[in-house]
């Protein structure tokens, strides 16, 4: 049973010291458990945040402890009810071959579903919290611009992709003319601006012609900075997540411009609201899964994934998703066991 656990606490960026590949015994499931082989792990931005022990919504990881993660993992031996040898199931292994169960917060995908992977994408957290975030927050109402960064990615693809389909003006953020070109011309935003371009924040008002109603946050920064101009009286603010920040060691030099961003909320009435996804929404899963299953099966939503083979190169990988290297969900298939 192959594990990668934390070896250090990164300082800034993690680095390919800051996890260790470790071997054991696969476990043996008992009464009540059942022994789940990994077969794909979710990579995604909040793991950062676990491998800190900065104040968090969630407890770190321990250092030697393996890094947790969503997995889609098949059954190999149960003693589970609801769960048989050979089921698919979403579950929470972490970055290992093997785990062991007792089907607590598990579901089952049954034994062959057609996409097992989406479930931890488009069906799963990311593709949810597009939707919540979007819907119970951003509330956009047709005609309405919407703003999204880290546009490609499985929350931003998808909250431009819902606001194409509720009738607004979707503008997306990504990083370079790749990405920018993907989201118009296969997910129908209708601009997305590169942010590494000098003339940013300037291309940012062009394509917002009519302000922003909704800028769903994902990034901060620079990001942040260009959009706060744009908003509109009453525009909404879902505060997803900061990306740019997660390695961030110190707060950046000043002038401290918080009381003018105090000034900006207040008057224009901006609502900002920070949510944790299954803290806030969990109790709308089955609405969010209802319907983003049928905009899957009429083509309305497009979904792009990029699958690296090997857990050996998962922590590579989740270093290149930190720094825009993914194009799409980053998902490991886990291999060799
Ligand atoms: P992505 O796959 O989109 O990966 C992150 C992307 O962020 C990168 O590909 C890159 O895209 C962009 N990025 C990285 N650094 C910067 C930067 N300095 N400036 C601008 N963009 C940057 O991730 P997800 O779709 O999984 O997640 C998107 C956001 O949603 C994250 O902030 C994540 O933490 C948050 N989140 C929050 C949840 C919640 O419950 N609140 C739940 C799930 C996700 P590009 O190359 O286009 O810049």
């Amino acid at each position: 049973n192959r594990q990668l656990v934390l070896a250090e606490r990164p300082k800034g960026a993690p680095t390919k010291d800051t996890l260790r590949l470790i071997e054991g015994q696969v476990p043996s499931a008992g009464a009540g458990l059942m022994l789940l082989r990994t077969e794909f792990l979710s990579l995604d931005p909040y793991m950062r945040g676990r491998m800190s022990d900065a104040p968090s919504y969630a407890a770190p990881v321990e250092i030697n402890g393996v890094m947790p993660g969503g997995t889609v993992a098949q059954v190999v031996i149960s003693q589970v009810k609801g769960f048989a040898p050979g089921d698919h199931v979403l579950s929470f292994n972490g970055w290992q071959d093997y785990a062991l169960s007792d089907g607590a917060g598990v579901t089952n995908l049954g034994q062959s579903p057609a996409h097992p992977s989406w479930a931890l994408g488009i069906m799963g957290m990311p593709g949810f919290t597009a939707w919540a975030g979007l819907t119970q927050i951003g509330a956009p109402k047709p005609g309405e611009t919407i703003v999204v960064a880290a546009a490609t990615g499985p929350v931003g693809a998808t909250v431009g992709q819902i606001g194409k389909i509720l009738g607004c003006r979707v503008v997306g953020i990504a990083g370079g003319p790749d990405k920018c070109a993907y989201a118009v011309s296969e997910l129908g935003f209708d601009a997305c601006i590169d942010h590494k371009a000098d003339d940013f924040a300037e291309q940012l008002a062009v394509a917002s012609p009519d302000g922003v109603d909704v800028y769903f946050e994902n990034v901060g920064g620079k990001v942040l900075d260009g959009v706060i101009p744009l908003l509109n009286p009453n525009a909404r603010v879902p505060v997803c997540g900061l990306i740019s920040q997660y390695n961030a060691t110190s707060l950046p030099d000043g002038p401290d411009r918080m009381n003018w961003l105090m000034g900006q909320i207040l008057r224009k009435k901006i609502k900002l609201q920070g949510f944790i996804i299954f803290d806030d929404f969990g109790h709308l899963y089955q609405e969010f899964a209802k319907e983003m299953s049928a905009w899957i099966e009429s083509g309305k939503i497009q979904y792009r994934e990029e699958v690296i083979d090997g857990l050996e190169n998962a922590p590579e990988a989740f270093i290149g998703l930190l720094n825009g290297e993914n194009f799409g969900k980053r998902v490991i298939r886990v291999g060799r066991n």
